[in-house]
This record gives C-alpha cells, sequence and structure tokens, in this order.
C-alpha cells in the first residue's frame, strides 16, 4: 500500500541548514563568541567549547594549554528542568502489535541524534491507549523540533504501508509532527 505523504511543503524555517544556522547562533547568544573557557554541563556532563557541544574534550585542539572551565547548566537539562520542550512527535493508532517496534524505532532515532550532538535529546516517550480499540498513542516530546521531525520521518519510513500521514505545524519555537496510523 502506497503512504500517504503529506502534500504540505515544508517551510525554508525547516531546512537543515538555516534550522543549524538558527541553532549556531542561539548557542552564540547564549554562551558568548569565541569564548576561550571549557564549559561543562553538571547535569550531564555535556561539554561546549569551539561554539558547539560535545560529549568529550577528543575535538578539543590546544589542550595544552590551561583553559578555564565553568560549570553550568547545559540547555537541553534547563529545558528538561524546566519541563520545557521544542519538538512534539504523535503517532496516533499504532496498533498494539507494532507498538513496541514504533518506541524502540524511535529510541534508536533520539540515540543517533544524541551521540551526534548531546543538545538532541528525548525528553519522554508517553504511551496512552487510543479510542481506536486495540491501538495507542504514542506523544514524543524532544528537545529540538529538527529530532521531533526526524523521528515521525523515521517512522514513517519504517512502517510504510500502515497508513501514517504526517501532518505539520508551527509555532513560534515548538514544533508537532502527527503520524496516523489507522
Ligand atoms: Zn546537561
Amino acid at each position: 500500500m502506497k503512504t500517504n505523504l503529506p502534500k504540505y511543503k515544508e517551510p525554508e524555517a525547516f531546512g537543515k541548514s538555516h534550522a543549524s544556522m538558527e541553532k549556531s547562533k542561539k548557542e552564540e547568544q547564549e554562551f558568548g563568541p569565541g569564548k576561550e573557557s571549557i564549559g561543562i554541563c553538571r547535569d550531564c556532563g555535556a561539554m561546549y567549547y569551539n561554539k558547539s557541544w560535545h560529549h568529550n574534550l577528543r575535538n578539543y585542539k590546544q589542550l595544552d594549554e590551561d583553559k578555564k572551565v565553568n560549570f553550568f547548566i547545559c540547555p537541553a537539562c534547563k529545558m528538561i528542568g524546566d519541563q520545557k520542550f521544542e519538538g512534539q512527535a504523535i503517532l496516533e493508532n499504532v496498533p498494539e502489535n507494532l507498538l513496541s517496534e514504533a518506541v524502540r524505532n524511535i529510541e534508536n532515532t533520539g540515540e543517533r541524534a544524541y551521540k551526534r550532538d548531546p543538545m538532541d535529546r528525548i525528553i519522554k516517550i508517553k504511551k496512552q491507549k487510543s479510542k481506536t480499540e486495540g491501538t495507542w498513542n504514542v506523544e514524543v516530546l524532544a528537545t529540538e523540533n529538527q529530532l521531533a521531525r526526524n523521528i515521525a520521518r523515521q517512522i514513517e519510513k519504517a512502517f510504510k504501508g500502515s497508513g501514517s500521514n504526517v501532518k505539520w505545524s508551527r509555532n513560534e519555537s515548538t514544533a508537532r509532527i502527527v503520524v496516523r496510523f489507522i
């Protein structure tokens, strides 16, 4: 069965280059351009240097020099602490027999994103029985709207033929993507 791909065209703002540009601009505002020191999140251990986030110091070029280290709470940990999110992916009417596979797919996308960028994280995966007998709704909250979009996309790809349908909507900084199975 052919999936019902969205007719909706992605707005420019969703383009990868634009989004990452926005992201680095945002980080520069938050942490100041060209800072020599290393920032370490006291919650998750993520490190900020060379104007971006890292899991460790492997990419730090001048480690032989003394560097100032600042401890603080990174934006992702802060967002989680404040119970906020930037991206929301909703899977509607997931048949019970596909539920664990769908959740695994979401977790895998989340892990890949986190490996690439410590600020990209799944905050919460919430499963709830839906009104349609034998199906579930799954709500995923993420720290980045790009991640929510990617989660929806991977689900769409993996469950072709389940009749999924992606709807995009966006208000200011948060994105909500719905994938409907039945
Ligand atoms: Zn952190």
